[in-house]
């Protein structure tokens, strides 16, 4: 299924990528990974507040929470943001002003390239090859980390 994309200019994802350092206090595939994934939504769904009342629901507890926060703006504050520990790397994201929804989730090649940066780390780490794989999922084509599974 394709779906309408978001493209930041390189200026506005260095921007947005560090905010979410700032926000999330590390660099890991996880929380960039989530934000792919809550980008990929917004596509669809809009951000909190700019385009309505928009919530998010993640089948997984883990970094991707922050990117996803800072990319929909559903956020532990607004109380619109619910993360189930089902292990389960798939977003639901909702309009509820607009009415309409979208579900995303991490394709294998995400999860490849995420296992491929843990590996590396849990080995001791060569930072500038840890830093390509980040660089990596910040820039990939949308259609090569994040899958869509429903939209409506
Ligand atoms: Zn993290």
């Amino acid at each position: 299924m394709t779906a309408p994309t978001i493209t930041l200019s390189k200026e506005e994802r260095r921007t947005f990528f560090d905010a979410l350092k700032m926000l999330h206090g590390h660099r890991c595939p996880m929380s960039i990974l989530g934000a792919r994934l809550g980008l990929a939504a917004r596509a669809h769904v809009g951000r909190h507040g700019e385009s309505g009342d928009v919530t998010a629901l993640y089948h997984h507890q883990t970094c991707a929470i922050d990117g996803i926060q800072l990319a929909l703006g559903t956020t532990g504050g607004n109380k619109n943001i619910e993360a189930r520990p089902e292990g389960e790397h798939r977003l639901t994201a909702t309009n509820k002003t607009k009415r309409m929804y979208i579900t995303v989730r991490l394709s294998e090649e995400a999860l490849r390239r995420g296992k491929e940066y843990a590996e590396l780390r849990s080995a001791g780490g060569d930072p500038v090859k840890m830093e390509e794989i980040l660089l990596g999922l910040e820039e990939a084509p949308e259609e090569e980390l994040v899958e869509v599974l429903e939209r409506i």
